[in-house]
């Protein structure tokens, strides 16, 4: 039996939720154009008023806002409470160059909290559960989120931050942790940790986990899924939004509901800003309908993405997001190509490789190049130089027809290559020191 957390919201119909979102969004606008004078002369400059947002089919009507006006308004000019009203504040990770601030009042952490638990709930969290949080606690809104969503749903909560791999194994087994919350990459790690100390997945109880903060692939989910003997699933959020929690997987996991009650997604080419219809692949962008104190209307979030008002199993009617294939400054054009690490991670984990790789480009004499360095798993070294020539030559072979383009793949001894706690660093693009 699938378990909601508050299960009129999660299961409203499309009008009534249409009905919702339409008086909040006025509300919202009239709140921004009111008390944030850097949105106001955005609007101004558009020549929309309040008064032209009657439902949230005028939505379109809104001016954008980017990561660049978050940084142009550092730190206070898109705050649109008193300070005295705000309780706290987090940070991006900075993974994409100046870190952005975001402002919460009591009753934002509260909403934020209430996504989390709808999250630690679809994975079948109840009170009963021992939920322990390795994401990074602090600026990081991945472990204040979680940990509030597991106090919400009263599970004992183990505010384990990251790092420190082994401990969190005993606590693990200690205190019969059944619901872990990390990154994927700190799952697999964990995952690795877990099976190199000697233990096998019948030494833990855990049964599900939950995996944010950064993109991963179906290859991935199934082989953390594996080594931790869970069901693994996927949640959505960025710091500019509140954290995670804008969005979370369920039972069928095919990708995550939105909490559309709190945030209207809208899907757009990222060249023309044209809205794009559903189904079609876009950057997503997103408008806060309930918070107080950072309340961004029609943020590009840079993330690729396709929605689906697809039927889902769990009973849930809010609109699902796919996996983010990555951001739109992830994606690395090489050779005029297309190319995103999610796709490399794919064929590793397919050809049976750990997701243990680092992507390097360059560009030399005008022509750009791709290394791609793979662990090897221990079974897999060899002391023939042949043998590792074939499997590299194979690797890249399976790589070309993924992406397109031939790598030079470079298989290397087992962990030797550095492990993530928190989000992982796949890619180093040396293009960018020259320019
Ligand atoms: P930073 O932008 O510095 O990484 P955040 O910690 O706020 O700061 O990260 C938010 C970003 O993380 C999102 O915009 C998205 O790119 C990525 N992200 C979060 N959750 C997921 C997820 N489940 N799948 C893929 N990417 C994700
Ligand atoms: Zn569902």
């Amino acid at each position: 039996m699938e378990n909601y957390w508050n299960q009129e919201i999660e299961c409203m119909s499309r009008e009534d939720m249409k009905k919702l979102q339409d008086e909040r969004l006025v509300a919202q606008v009239k709140h921004v154009y009111e008390n944030v004078k850097y949105y106001r002369d955005l609007m101004d400059e558009k020549g929309v008023t309040p008064d032209d947002i009657r439902s949230t089919d005028d939505l379109h009507k809104l001016p954008f806002l980017t990561k660049a006006d978050l940084r142009d308004a550092y730190p206070y000019g898109l705050l649109a409470k008193p300070l005295s009203e705000c309780t706290e504040i987090h940070s991006t990770s900075g993974t994409t160059g100046k870190r952005v601030v975001a402002f919460y009042t009591k009753n934002d952490i509260d909403l934020w909290h209430d996504c989390c638990a709808r999250a630690i709930t679809a994975v079948g969290g109840t009170k009963d559960d021992v939920c322990q949080v390795c994401y990074g606690y602090g600026l990081f809104t991945g472990g204040p989120g979680l940990d509030g969503g597991s106090h919400k749903v009263g599970c004992l909560t183990l505010p384990m931050s990251s790092g420190n791999t082994e401990r969190q194994i005993q606590f693990m087994r200690d205190m019969g942790a059944t619901i872990i919350c990390c990154t994927p990459s700190y799952a697999a790690y964990i995952g690795e940790t877990l099976h190199d100390m000697g233990l096998t997945t019948d030494d833990i109880k855990l049964k599900a986990g939950i995996f944010g903060a950064e993109p991963w692939t179906e290859e991935m989910r199934r082989s953390i899924e594996k080594s931790l003997g869970i069901k693994a699933y996927d949640i959505y959020g960025l710091t500019e939004t509140s954290g995670p929690g804008v969005s979370f997987e369920c039972s069928e996991q095919t990708g995550m509901h939105i909490n559309e009650d709190h945030f209207i997604p809208e899907i757009i080419d990222p060249d023309t800003g044209e809205v794009l219809p559903e189904g079609s692949v876009g950057e997503l962008v997103f408008t806060s309908i309930t918070k107080e104190a950072f309340p961004l209307l029609r943020y590009r979030t840079r993330d690729l993405c396709v929605l689906s008002r697809k039927k889902c199993s769990c009973g849930r009617t809010l609109i699902k997001m796919a996996k983010p294939m990555g951001r739109s400054d992830d994606m690395m054009i090489i050779r005029g190509v297309n190319v995103f690490p999610s796709q490399i991670e794919a064929v590793l984990i397919e050809q049976g490789y750990s997701p243990n790789y680092l992507i390097e480009v360059d560009r030399v004499n005008n022509n750009d190049t791709i290394d791609v360095s793979v662990e090897m798993n221990p079974d897999q070294l060899s002391d023939k130089v042949k043998d590792m020539q074939k499997q590299e030559r194979l690797l890249a072979e399976a790589m070309k027809a993924m992406i397109g383009i031939n790598p030079k793949v470079h298989l290397v001894t087992p962990k030797s290559i550095t492990r993530s706690e928190g989000k992982a660093v796949r890619v180093i693009d040396r293009r960018k020191l020259h320019d």
